[in-house]
């Protein structure tokens, strides 16, 4: 094992010059950080020697586990070819390799489906090539002002347009005068909707949900009114099969196919936000790779990220159709050229990287392992319904959602000040178990290295988490 300076001093740097995403530094500051320096599988180390699961794939983009000889063995020999050269004006091997099986990942290259791709860094860069190729496309074909409908709740990612196209108040309303005004439809949030006659059971909302969908024709009566006022929606903005960030929104069966096929009734494109669900996370096995491809959709763009690398580098793709790119193609005097692109754009680290993780995505032994994970993990946490604080639990393959409550009988929610996520998830971390919450959300997020001994520790570690954070007199 490699020695490290002091844990104390390691913990003392980061405290003095680091400024952590989505913290409240004063929190931060308060108490010693954990200081990580190993992975191995679905396990990491700290500076102290301490062992811990990660039960959120590193924030969502760990696949096969940390430090896999493939993964590894591919990014080191590239490394000894290149690490990086840049793709504005010039071409590489790992990079058009990866584009090629992607797009064959995606579908049918000859049906004019997702048949290219360009490259990017992160989520919210992925989505913003998506919306300004949507948008450019739409201007071309005459409609002065392209308009974005996307799901209330909706995260898709940091930069200025990617959080013009989210709706999640508490991130996203202090910049409203730096952002551009998108529409949004009520996401299928079957837990919490005012269609939903159910009253509340021990079980996943989806699956005893009483209403007539009217979540899909709200999406209907959206296009309909923004055509009369003369204002067309032209782009679709979702999350397939599960909404991440907005709290493990899971969408029931055939929700997505029935929303896609509004959004290109009224010709709109699908943008289709794949950043948390692609790469086998949500998806059975045999039906592909993406989460689209779970309910047949044929998106007009998908953003990838996050387990692009198998978690490894930061990279990402946009993929988009032969028709988007043809709006784009002209004489040089025309200035018809996508002016957008990044220094990293087409890394080559990041491409070994996808590749690797490509191939052991595609083996037999990780397909079959992905189904029988998600198997066990269903089996898994269906006690946690014991817990009578435990509202409802969207899993969807390898994601779960545990939605915390005061009282399961009532839904009624833990007010965001009493910081029940942060305070369970800080409590599994003592026990050795690290995950994030989403405000009164649990995320659970195996790698899918991750063993059965593994995922049972993962559960044990929530429950015992939930004891101590809300011993059942405090309903
Ligand atoms: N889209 C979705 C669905 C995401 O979950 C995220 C990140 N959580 C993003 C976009 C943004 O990705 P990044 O953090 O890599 O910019």
């Amino acid at each position: 094992m490699r020695l490290h300076a002091g844990v104390q001093k390691l913990a003392q740097l980061d405290q003095r010059y680091v400024w952590h995403p989505f913290t409240q530094m004063k929190d931060w500051l308060r108490e010693e950080p954990i200081v990580i320096t190993r992975g191995k599988g679905a396990t990491l180390w700290d500076a102290n020697g301490k062992k811990y699961l990660d039960a959120n794939s590193s924030i969502w983009t760990n696949l096969h586990g940390h430090r896999h000889p493939a993964m590894n063995r591919a990014i080191t020999a590239q490394l000894r070819e290149i690490a990086h050269s840049s793709a504005l004006g010039l071409a590489n091997e790992p990079a058009s390799l990866l584009a090629r099986r992607l797009v064959r990942a995606a579908g049918d290259e000859k049906k004019n489906a997702l048949s290219k791709v360009f490259y990017s860094d992160d989520g919210s860069t992925a989505m913003e090539v998506a919306l300004k190729l949507s948008y450019e496309v739409w201007r071309r074909n005459g409609v002065a002002k392209p308009r974005f409908l996307s799901l209330q709740g909706a995260y898709h990612g940091d930069t200025v347009g990617a959080v013009s196209l989210g709706h999640i108040d508490l991130f996203h309303k202090a910049y409203s005068g730096l952002l551009f005004e998108t529409d949004s439809v009520p996401a299928p949030y079957c837990y919490r909707c005012p269609h939903n006659k159910a009253k509340p059971q021990r079980a996943d909302a989806r699956t005893y949900r009483q209403c007539n969908f009217e979540c899909a024709d709200l999406v209907e009566k959206k296009f309909a009114e923004a055509n009369r006022r003369g204002n067309r929606i032209t782009a679709f903005v979702v999350e397939p099969l599960m909404q991440g960030a907005a709290g493990m929104i899971a969408q029931p069966e055939v929700w997505l196919q029935r929303v896609c096929q509004i959004a290109k009734n009224y010709r709109a494109h699908i943008i289709a936000d794949e950043v948390m669900t692609g790469f086998g996370r949500v998806t059975d096995p045999k039906k592909g790779l993406f989460a689209f491809q779970q309910e047949q959709v044929t998106p007009d763009f998908i953003a990838l990220a996050k387990g692009l690398t198998g978690g490894y580098m930061p990279m990402a793709a946009t993929l988009t159709t032969n028709e988007v790119f043809d709006a784009f193609l002209g004489e040089y005097h025309e200035f018809k050229t996508f002016f957008h692109g990044h220094s990293y754009t087409g890394n080559q680290l990041g491409a070994a990287a996808a590749l690797a993780s490509l191939n052991i995505l595609e083996t037999t032994q990780s397909r079959t392992g992905r189904a029988k994970l998600a198997v066990e993990f269903d089996a898994q946490l269906q006690r946690l319904w014991r817990n009578p604080h435990v509202g409802d639990m969207r899993r969807v393959g390898l994601v779960a959602g545990i939605e915390l409550v005061r009282k399961w009988e009532t839904r009624e929610p833990f007010d965001l000040r009493e910081r029940v996520g942060i305070r369970v998830c800080n409590s599994m971390a003592q026990r050795g178990v690290l995950t994030r919450p989403i405000g009164n959300v649990i995320v659970l997020m195996p790698p899918y290295c991750t063993t059965r001994r593994q995922l049972e520790q993962m559960i044990s570690v929530l429950e015992a988490a939930l004891d101590e954070v809300l011993p059942v007199s405090s309903r």
